[in-house]
């Protein structure tokens, strides 16, 4: 892409109707465009973010047997009614139809997704399944100060498996687990995120979240060093030392939930009727797990934890682009490498404006791509180009014919 055709800009300094770190810098950085209190437009750059966290999300969800579906936003009131949630669900948006009937913005989906599989599976055989969305969810937050930390519309990945009992249940939790966290590597989030210990429902002691150390969270996690788990501060007063080794030094810290796993054993199946024929025959309730986690706000955490004075710091494989190459009125041979970089399918963004290198140095580093390009007279007269990394200070000049190879060797 040529940043003289990009129709976004980006701001001098921190927009001052905004007062989240997170939406500050993607606004000024001309990614995101706020609409108003958690709601928030993905712009040209912004978006290609996003859709690179839910393509490892897709991954690796899909890698443990999920199978994508997508459910409707729209959701009529009888399906909430079933389950009492229609009453409980605080934040749920509740709208009026046309045909003066009641429908909810979806918060969640285990009242769409519960009747859905139901109407396909029937027998033993039929199970285990999991299936999967990645869709805009809904939610009246009273508080939306924290950017895409806390949408009022934001992304989730919501995963459902449905089983014939509670081993194959807690087997496919396990795996989840671990998806979970190979999610959590490739985002450059697994050191600071943490399986995290919450209180569970009737079905399960405990259910797991996953929490990301980091100040702008609203959540607070004691941490065991030992064991590498946390456990919720909501629950500390009946679980008061790491349930894995008993260890009582525990460390707090403020923390971003970045993901949330659930038993939910037959919360669900029940009012729904959704039974199995076992192999003698006889009609058991399917027992059901839920695993969510939000993109949008795994967007706002990376930028929380990820930038410097100078903008953002993208790890490579969310980045919008890898490649930030910049022309320094050097538009003839830049053209060149453009075109070579992306017959090579490296992702570029390529700086073809008429700005001076000051203004265009400075877009680059806002923008946070993993490696800038810099093509100038200078360095052209010996046949080289400079490359520099977003994470580092030193500049390496790479000779024009080697330059694919940077990345491909
Ligand atoms: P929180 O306690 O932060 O409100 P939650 O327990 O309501 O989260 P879930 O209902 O389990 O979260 O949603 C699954 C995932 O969706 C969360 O782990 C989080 O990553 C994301 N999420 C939830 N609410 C929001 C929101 N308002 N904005 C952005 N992401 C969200
Ligand atoms: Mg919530």
């Amino acid at each position: 892409m040529r940043l003289s055709q990009l129709f976004t800009r980006t701001l001098k300094e921190n927009p001052k109707d905004e007062t989240s770190l997170n939406a500050q810098i993607l606004m000024r950085a001309g990614f995101i465009d706020k609409i108003g209190a958690g709601i928030y437009t993905f712009l040209p750059l912004g978006l290609r973010v996003h859709n690179n966290i839910c393509r490892v999300i897709r991954e690796e969800i899909d890698a443990i047997g999920g199978q994508e579906i997508l459910m409707p936003a729209l959701t009529p009131k009888e399906y909430w009614q079933i389950t009492g949630r229609w009453e409980n669900f605080d934040a749920l948006f509740r709208l009026k139809g046309g045909d003066n009937r009641d429908y909810a913005l979806g918060a969640t989906h285990e009242e769409i997704v519960t009747p859905t599989v139901q109407r396909h599976v029937f027998s033993y055989k039929d199970l285990s399944t999991a299936v999967y969305q990645i869709q805009t969810k809904f939610r009246n937050e009273l508080r939306s100060k924290a950017g895409l930390l806390r949408g009022r519309e934001f992304s989730m990945k919501d995963l459902y498996s449905f089983h014939t009992d509670q081993k194959t249940l807690d087997a496919y939790y396990e795996i989840a687990q671990k998806a979970y966290f190979k999610i959590y590597e490739r985002l450059g989030l697994l050191d600071i995120t943490f399986l995290t210990y919450a209180s569970g429902g009737a079905f399960s002691k405990y259910s797991h979240e996953f929490q990301t150390v980091c100040d702008a969270g609203e959540d607070t996690i004691h941490i065991c060093d030992k064991c590498k788990v946390a456990v919720n501060q909501e629950i500390i007063e009946e679980q008061s030392a790491c349930p894995l080794c008993g260890n009582v030094e525990l460390r707090a810290e403020k923390a971003i939930e970045v993901g949330n796993i659930f038993k939910l054993g037959t919360r669900f199946s029940e009012p729904f009727g959704f039974n199995y024929l076992d192999e003698s025959g006889t009609e058991k309730p399917v027992i059901m797990g839920c695993y969510g986690m939000g993109p949008s706000r795994i967007m706002g955490t990376i930028v929380e934890i990820s930038h410097d004075d100078g903008g953002l710091i993208w790890p490579e494989e969310v980045a919008p682009f890898k490649v930030h190459l910049v022309s320094l009125r050097q538009n003839e041979a830049t053209d060149l490498l453009y075109d070579r970089l992306q017959k090579a399918k490296i992702e570029v963004i390529y700086d073809d404006r008429d700005l001076g290198a000051g203004e265009k140095l400075v877009s680059a580093d806002l923008m946070g791509c993993p490696y800038r390009v810099v093509v100038s007279a200078k360095t052209l007269a010996e046949g080289s180009v400079e490359i520099k990394k977003r994470t580092s200070q030193e500049v390496e000049l790479v000779k024009l014919g080697e330059l694919i190879n940077y990345w491909t060797k």
